[in-house]
């Protein structure tokens, strides 16, 4: 019967739904079949040191090319993709992708360096993360201290057993792990210490009005300490401006992503830059 009405409930839909909710509907119809055909692409953003500007990571950030749409921002379609579990097999080919790529610089003879992949709490709980980091691995032949994951907070707060076991097994594996856009979440420094998360991720809210605004400024010198004292690296993000990097090294935050140094990139013109190894180390030892 709901085979029958298939047809008539979808005029319903068009002729009721707001824009707003079709339009959701075509990006999820859309990212169905963006995987087989090729339609997305990583970007790498670099992520530098702030004494000299070595690149020593870099992020990989998913871009859609949407047919006749044009590039289409994350913040438009990740959470449909995390809505309708398309997450899972998007999130696969994001990773397989940036670790196959990683690899293929350092066989180039480029400086080695860490792939920094974005993982959805979705898709953490929905794929077999470990099986699929795993594969990811020995397929690329990457060596698992070259991959960090990026979790969120929410997904640390989670504090079920089978989201902290899974994290430890990751760290066993010796992959990397690290704490995206902190202290935009719930923090909770409990976590921090029982999940040996090797870096925070200052979230660029934070770094944007540094110097000139004293909370925000007092948030990144506390986060910068924090890190000290639980021996975790410390990355600021959004680092845009000359202003950034002076406050940024004076608080011996170490290092630094951000359109100051470089935005994010197609693999070719990263392959390019990293064949470089730094970036604007003149402007940063003028700071
Ligand atoms: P994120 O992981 O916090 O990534 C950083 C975002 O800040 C990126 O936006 C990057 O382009 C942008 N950014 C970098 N430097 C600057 C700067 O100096 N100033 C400003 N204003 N922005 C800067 P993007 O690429 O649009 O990605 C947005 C978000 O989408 C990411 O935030 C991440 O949460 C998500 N995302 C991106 N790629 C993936 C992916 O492959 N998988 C998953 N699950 N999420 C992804
Ligand atoms: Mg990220
Ligand atoms: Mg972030
Ligand atoms: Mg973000």
């Amino acid at each position: 019967h709901a085979k029958e009405s298939g047809r008539s409930t979808y005029r319903f839909f068009t002729e009721t739904m707001n824009a707003d909710a079709l339009e959701r509907l075509q990006l999820e119809n859309g990212l169905r079949q963006a995987l087989e055909r090729e339609e997305f692409q990583l970007h790498y953003q670099p992520q530098v040191s702030l004494s000299d500007g070595r690149i020593i990571g870099a992020e990989a950030l998913i871009r859609w090319n949407r047919p006749e749409h044009g590039m289409v921002p994350p913040d438009r379609f990740i959470s449909i993709a995390e809505e309708s579990g398309l997450i899972v097999p998007i999130g696969r080919w994001v990773m397989r992708e940036a670790c196959r790529q990683t690899r293929e610089w350092q066989d180039a003879g480029l400086p080695p360096i860490t792939m920094a992949v974005n993982l959805s709490a979705l898709q953490f709980r929905r794929d077999d993360i470990l099986a699929t980091v795993k594969s990811v691995l020995e397929e690329s032949a990457l060596a698992p201290e070259h991959l960090e994951l990026e979790l969120t907070e929410s997904l640390l707060m989670e504090n079920a057993e089978d989201v902290m076991s899974k994290l430890k097994q990751l760290k066993a594996m010796g992959v990397r792990l690290s704490i995206d856009d902190f202290g935009t979440g719930y923090s909770s420094l409990a976590y921090l210490k029982r999940l040996e998360v090797d870096r925070l991720k200052i979230d660029q809210s934070f770094v944007r009005d540094v110097p000139h605004d004293s909370e925000d400024a007092a948030i990144v010198r506390a986060v910068v300490q924090l890190g000290r004292s639980l021996r975790l690296e410390v990355i600021a993000e959004g680092v845009e401006t000359l202003a950034h990097v002076g406050f940024l090294s004076a608080e011996n935050c170490l290092i630094a992503q951000g359109y100051y140094y470089c935005r994010p990139v197609p693999a070719e013109t990263f392959g390019e830059i990293l064949s470089k190894e730094f970036l604007r180390p003149r402007a940063i030892h003028a700071a």
